[in-house]
């Protein structure tokens, strides 16, 4: 029996941006319900593990020390870190404790024998060493990354970022490191937020080839995210070797996001698990799978335990609220467009399918 963690505290419920805002703290008690009611909190490979709030060593893994003091004076004073993330003194605690867990669930699968551990409410990957926004304020999925190197002494560290917009600070953090492989598969930048991840951003320096953008057109659906798995995760998987892979993306894939406009189903998202899972398998690592983003109610919760069921093969049965959109093949035929280009980009390095 393959042993499962869910890391949660019920502070990371702080990170709340406010009445108004996509993003409510309310996302996290919610998925934790819906595990509950889906029976998966009481079995007995899963675990609960409650994390610590991350301290100013973890978080420099990642982040200058001026940023960091720059949080703490801007949450202070309940000024705003950017146009779209409001602080209170509340949001860098929870923040803390969202890293925490990236950094709990990292410590569980490179040495606890734990073969999945979800981090919940992780994956802030706008965050970059000197800034932040896009609802993130402190980049967990890098302190995660970096911990693995520089504290468990790995050299090869995966990490396969599924949210609908490209993670610009997790590329910037590590767009010159050749231990990390960053691929990143997102709605088009040019149609949406942060405005950054094309397929000619491929890393520099000793990192070269090291970064990997698959931008979709908007509109991609299941069919799109799966020639992705099997043309780019698998191969590039294969060929690293990582010794840990990092997922990380909630629902905001799903057709009916608030803020993105991609078109998968909760079928789409749990592909993306089961992916990610068999690479895991084929390298002979675990996986850390980190969760937060999703701006449908109705939808967010869902799509992180689809992802979820795929990562970990526990089945959960999610229903779609609403018919999805009807399959087109041009979408599919541009998807494929966008990996043959990535392809002969990428050809000094790695082989694509
Ligand atoms: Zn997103």
């Amino acid at each position: 029996m393959e042993r499962v963690a869910i890391i949660y505290h019920s502070g990371v419920a702080e990170y709340d941006f406010g009445a108004g805002h996509p993003f409510r703290g309310d996302r996290f008690p919610r998925f934790m319900s819906l595990l509950d009611a889906h029976g998966i909190l009481s079995r007995p490979e899963v675990q609960v593990v409650e994390p610590e709030a991350a301290v100013n060593p973890d978080l420099r893994l990642a982040h200058s020390d001026g940023y960091i003091r720059l949080v703490e004076r801007l949450a202070a004073r309940y000024a705003p870190l950017s146009g779209d993330t409001p602080l209170t003194p509340a949001i860098p605690r929870a923040a803390r404790l969202i890293v925490g867990a990236a950094l709990k669930a990292g410590e569980l699968v490179a040495g606890g024998g734990f073969k999945v551990a979800e981090g919940v409410g992780g994956g802030l990957h706008h965050a970059g060493r000197d800034y932040g926004g896009g609802f993130c304020v402190f980049n967990d999925v890098a302190v995660c990354a970096r911990a693995l190197l520089e504290r468990r002494g790995l050299e090869r560290v995966l990490i396969f970022d599924s949210d609908a917009h490209a993670g610009n600070g997790t590329m910037d953090i590590f767009y010159e490191e050749p231990r990390v492989l960053y691929l990143s598969v997102h709605q088009d930048p040019r149609t949406i937020y942060p405005g950054t991840g094309f397929i000619d951003q491929i890393g520099g320096g000793a990192g070269e080839g090291y970064t990997v953008n698959i931008p979709l057109p908007p509109g991609a659906d299941d069919a799109c995210m799966e020639l992705v798995l099997e043309r780019v995760l698998k191969p590039l998987a294969r060929d690293f070797r990582p010794q840990a892979i990092i997922r990380n993306g909630g629902s905001d894939p799903h057709f009916r996001d608030g803020l993105a406009s991609l078109g998968l189903t909760f079928n789409g998202l749990r592909a993306i698990g089961e992916a990610v899972a068999d690479a895991a398998s084929a390298a002979g690592c675990g996986v850390i799978d980190l969760c937060c983003s999703g701006y449908n109610p109705e939808t967010v919760a869902e799509g992180w335990l689809a992802i979820l069921s795929g990562v970990t093969g526990i089945e959960a049965d999610l229903v779609e609220l609403c018919p999805p959109r009807r399959s087109d093949p041009r979408l599919l035929k541009r998807t494929e467009t966008v990996i043959d280009a990535l392809a002969e980009k990428l050809s000094g390095y790695w082989s694509l399918g």
